[in-house]
């Protein structure tokens, strides 16, 4: 057997696995592992590494998975669906403007991303549309809460230099709503990418590429992007309210401190969180899209680099 990783997967038994030699071979998967894979509810999914026998021409058969370091996964209907695996970072890409920054949405995919073991890095697209100044107190938010920021223009070719920094040598998936710019990011990173994320679901016509649910690529220089049109626009992992507060690192450090242990720092008296947030020790816009996903609120907040 050679090892290799799924680049991506259509079904439960049919993955293209580029082994460690650089050759992709398309490949079944061993019945025994697919039995069992139905119990857990885990098929071969992009981004696993696998043991894989050669069989004729470039095919192949997948013999085993190694352990998953980590796992991104969106409910569909009653089941968690597992998109992709060993990613170990996930770019949030949202733009300065047009569509407007919306702070909800990079707390819910950090929040995501938190959840499911993987460091978040936040992405600002389109600083050319909006006085840079503006951005500063934004990014300072989440630096000092201890997450990369990187502010970049896809037009301009700003920041793309720290962004390929960042992507190389890591696997990491690309997340944000639709029009914030993350193909036009892609392709300044590395041109040539991004027409083929582009194939997945439109370009082809090929009807088995609509079902697949996340593609791997290469990057020169070492590391993948993981391109999974499934949470490009959605916040996809189910996480409880009762789960947020130890999602938000800044909280954390106040919550052994509120009086009651179920404390949902909402409403309760001698609420630590709160009494942070009061004295400005935890940032109210963080905590303005904590009560809102709480509540479960489907209209995020909508927070403009001018309104800071
Ligand atoms: P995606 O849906 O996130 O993949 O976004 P696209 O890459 O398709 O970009 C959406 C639109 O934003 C396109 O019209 C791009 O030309 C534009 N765009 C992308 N990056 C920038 C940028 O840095 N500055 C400006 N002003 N426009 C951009
Ligand atoms: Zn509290």
């Amino acid at each position: 057997c050679v090892s290799g990783r799924v680049l991506w997967t259509v079904g439960a038994n049919h993955s293209a696995v580029e082994l460690d030699d650089g050759s992709v071979r398309h490949c079944s998967v061993r019945r025994v592992l697919r039995t069992m894979q139905r119990e857990t509810r885990s098929l071969v999914v992009a981004g696993d590494r696998v043991l894989v026998r050669p069989t004729e021409g470039d095919e192949g058969v997948i013999e085993r998975i190694e352990p998953r370091t980590s796992t991104i996964s969106r409910t569909s209907g009653r089941f968690q669906q597992i998109l992709t695996a060993n990613v170990d970072q996930a770019v949030i890409v949202v733009s300065a403007d047009d569509p407007p920054l919306k702070l909800g949405v990079v707390d819910r995919f950090l929040v995501g991303a938190e959840k499911g073991g993987v460091r978040g890095i936040v992405c600002i697209n389109k600083a050319d549309l909006v006085n840079p100044v503006l951005l500063q107190p934004i990014a300072g938010q989440y630096t000092r809460i201890g997450f990369d920021v990187v502010l970049v223009s896809a037009r301009l070719g700003l920041g793309i230099d720290e962004l390929r920094r960042r992507l190389v040598g890591h696997q990491s998936v690309v997340a944000g709503q639709s029009g914030v710019g993350k193909s036009s990011l892609l392709n300044c990173v590395q041109p040539g990418l991004d027409r083929r994320t582009g194939g997945i679901s439109d370009e082809t016509g090929k009807g088995t590429h609509t079902t697949r649910v996340a593609e791997l690529f290469r990057l020169d220089g070492g590391g993948w992007v993981v391109d999974t049109p499934g949470i490009r626009q959605l916040m996809l992992w189910d996480v409880a309210p009762g789960e947020l507060e130890g999602l938000y690192p800044e909280f954390r450090p106040y919550v052994p401190d509120c009086r009651f242990a179920s404390c949902s720092h909402l409403v309760e008296k001698e609420c630590a969180v709160q009494a942070a947030v009061e004295r400005g020790d935890i940032s109210p816009l963080r905590y303005d899209t904590y009560t809102r996903m709480f509540n479960q609120d489907d209209d995020p907040a909508w927070v403009r680099p001018e309104d800071m």
